[in-house]
């Protein structure tokens, strides 16, 4: 039997009545299965004894005998202070409000201790410790042995879990089957199913915990990875997408450019970068190759990833099909909007534009072209997938900085076209380990070259104290015909974006610094406000406005982080800037240093900083390369933190960690790899329970985007 087949219901573990159980099924722990592998998050070690002698070594774990109970007069109020003794020494045990322990602990009996002991008063004394009576029950005791200690939830208590999980292991471990091949096991030293599961929850060494732990981890990490091969390898199997598909002209001459491709470029004032070239060279051989493209496309902000997605899309339309190219929000989609009409309409393109707030009359207007194939290239946000839209022959799909995307929702998407590409472009630079994981199943290319030209952008780190050199600096840019960015964590006073942190009233927010500086520091200079509550029409008004040079400061929140392009843009001002994490703080400063000018960046940070905020700002500081800044926000905040794993709606691994175990990753990969290809047929079972689990992502038209 599998521990995935270990589907009997909770209450049938020796003492978790129905009652009892309902604590579990909140932490989404259904059955006897979901249970086992509830990992501990932390080991209590007793398994030394620490006898009472040596309680500055450490806590204390012994066993002592009840000499005498007093019950004595401390300050104002009669507490219990019993005395007990091991064979080492005598102390006493001081129960504040528990004079219920009198009964408990009797003259002349034996029990097991465990409490941190200190001298006070002339006396060895512990105010907090556990114990129970000596010689019953040695089996199930939390004494002199190395504890688990479980994620809990409202209900539940360590002592009881434990004892569910000490029944829950005996009356089913025993006959559970290996998950791992047995070749592995074998040549790893590891342990079987059964004994990995009952040391993790109890070890008796440290060195045995181990030893689980590493099974344990290989078993997830090996079935991620079975995971992934087998998307890949069905992407592979379904043949050509494209060019085949359509039975165009196909342009196979090693990626070789299309001729609409080549009439773009002729209209441009630059060339592409080498960068850029090469993942063009990449795209255009995955469109022409035997299988759909699954391609991610990562780029520093500002390397120009949106021309090489367009000349992706020429290239559906040269084949005579139609591509569609989501963006993130409104904001940008508009924008990737506005450029393709610009670039691409000259050329005969027919492109449009869509997102959940165009309304009906010109909407259905526009589904009906582009059921009928009226329209080459459609531009929008996740509304271009909703179920209403329908495609005469979509083959190319470009989710742009959409690394939350989880595979299932990527899947969907496709549906819309019969065997579609993809591909998928991020400014955030996603750390190898990970990239085998979230999209362990698609190609890379990075563009690792800006465009050339592009001065590095100075940043500086100012006190809010000193707010006012910032703003006398950039009043001086903004005489000289440049525009700025001025940015906050919330949008206005007392509403928080982030709940359940503490606000102080300090904080400076959107509106009413907008007012501010437009009132008191940059009077007569037109500026505008922006932010997730405005209207998106006129969002469009502000950023046009914006765009343009008319307005000549835009304040906002994070909403401008994402790829908002405007070249005349010299400042950016983040206020609070130790509110934003490292990934959104490059974000907002890669929408400066777009153009000819030196751009300039300040951090304003508040005066009183914690320690975290302090390393993030100096990360900013003294890094300018994307993935840089990537990898130490890995080391500051943790895999589980970085945006596309957590969020992704795609893996919850149980007890792996692909960063720290990323040697191991890779090893399972080349397992699992070698494996798929002996036996590509290989069958997963539907509800693989590995301790990862495979969370079902929402289906696409809940994602939150
Ligand atoms: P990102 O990769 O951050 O999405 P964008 O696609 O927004 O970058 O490009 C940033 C800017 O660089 C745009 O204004 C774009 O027109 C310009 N650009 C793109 N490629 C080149 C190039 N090869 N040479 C000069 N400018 C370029
Ligand atoms: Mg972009």
């Amino acid at each position: 039997m599998f521990l995935r087949e270990l589907t009997a219901s909770l209450d049938r573990v020796k003492g978790a009545g129905p009652a009892k159980i309902k604590p579990f099924l909140n932490m989404g722990i259904h059955n006897v299965g979901r249970l086992l592998c509830h990992y501990p998050r932390d080991w209590e070690d007793r398994s030394r004894p620490v006898p009472l002698r040596d309680f500055d070594r450490g806590t204390v774990c012994t066993v002592v005998t009840v000499v005498s109970n007093v019950l004595a007069q401390l300050g104002r109020m009669k507490t219990l202070k019993v005395y007990i003794a091991d064979e080492t020494a005598r102390a006493v045990l001081v129960c504040f409000n528990r004079p219920f322990l009198e009964k408990q602990l009797v003259p002349g009996n034996r029990y097991r201790i465990f409490g941190s002991f200190s001298y006070k008063y002339g006396e060895l004394q512990s105010t907090s410790f556990e114990f129970e009576a000596a010689g019953e029950g040695a089996a199930e005791t939390n004494f002199f042995r190395i504890l688990p200690v479980y994620p809990l939830s409202a209900g539940l208590t360590q002592n009881y879990v434990r004892a569910i999980m000490r029944n829950a292991l005996r009356q089913y471990a025993a006959p559970l089957e290996n998950e791992l091949p047995a070749s592995i096991i074998k040549r790893d030293n590891l342990l079987s199913k059964a004994d990995a599961l009952n040391t993790i929850h109890f070890p008796r060494t440290i060195s045995e915990l181990e030893l689980a732990k590493k099974t344990l981890i290989y078993e997830e990490l090996f079935y991620l990875e079975i995971i992934v091969g087998k998307r890949s390898l069905e992407r592979k199997s379904l043949g050509s997408g494209g060019a085949a598909h359509s039975g165009a002209a196909r342009y196979a001459a090693d990626g070789e450019k299309t001729p609409l491709q080549k009439r773009l470029l002729e209209r441009l004032p630059f060339a592409l970068t080498k960068g850029q070239e090469a993942a063009l060279r990449d795209i255009n051989r995955d469109m022409d190759g035997a299988c759909p493209m699954a391609r991610l496309l990562q780029g520093d902000v500002g390397s120009g990833k949106t021309l090489v997605s367009f000349l992706a899309a020429l290239k559906a339309v040269d084949f005579g099909a139609q591509a569609a190219i989501m963006a993130p929000t409104e904001l940008l989609a508009q924008q990737h909007a506005d450029n393709a009409a610009r670039l691409l309409e000259p050329l005969g393109i027919r492109v449009a534009f869509l997102t959940g707030n165009i309304k009906t009359s010109g909407r259905n207007q526009l589904l009906r072209s582009l059921a009928a194939g009226d329209i080459d290239i459609i531009l929008g946000t996740h509304a271009l997938f909703s179920n209403n839209v329908v495609y005469k022959k979509l083959s190319l799909v470009v989710i742009d900085e959409q690394h939350r995307f989880g595979v299932t929702q990527r899947q969907a998407i496709l549906a819309k076209g019969e065997r579609c590409d993809l591909l998928m472009m991020s400014a955030t630079p996603i750390p190898r380990t990970l990239a085998l994981t979230v999209f362990g199943d698609m190609d890379i290319s990075v563009i690792p070259d800006l465009p050339p030209g592009r001065k590095p952008i100075a940043t500086h780190l100012a006190r809010e104290s000193n707010e006012k050199k910032v703003y006398d600096f950039v009043r001086r840019e903004l005489e000289q015909g440049r525009q700025a960015y001025f940015v906050y964590p919330l949008i206005e006073g007392g509403g928080d974006e982030r709940p359940g942190e503490l606000i102080q009233q300090t904080l400076k927010d959107a509106e009413s610094m907008a007012a501010r500086l437009a009132k008191e520091v940059f009077p007569g200079i037109p500026l505008a406000l922006v932010h997730s509550r405005i209207d998106e029409e006129q969002k469009k008004r502000i950023m046009e406005s914006f765009r343009t040079g008319v307005t000549k400061i835009l304040v906002a929140t994070s909403v401008v982080e994402v790829g908002v392009d405007v070249p005349n843009a010299a400042c950016m001002v983040i206020e609070h800037a130790e509110r934003f994490g490292l990934s959104a703080l490059h974000q907002l400063r890669g929408r400066v240093g777009r153009g000819e000018a030196q751009s300039f960046c300040f951090l304003v940070y508040s005066d009183e900083l914690t320690e975290d905020g302090k390393q993030r700002l100096k990360v900013m500081l003294e890094n300018s390369d994307g993935f840089m800044i990537a990898e130490e926000d890995l080391k500051l905040r943790g895999p589980g933190q970085i945006a596309g794993t957590e969020q992704s709606g795609y893996l919850k691994l149980g007890i792996a960690d692909p960063v720290r175990d990323a040697a191991e990753l890779a090893r399972a990969r080349v397992d699992a790899f070698a494996i798929l290809e002996a036996d590509p047929g290989l069958l997963l079972p539907e509800n693989l329970c590995i301790g990862a689990v495979l969370r079902r992502a929402p289906p696409f038209s809940d994602a939150g985007v």
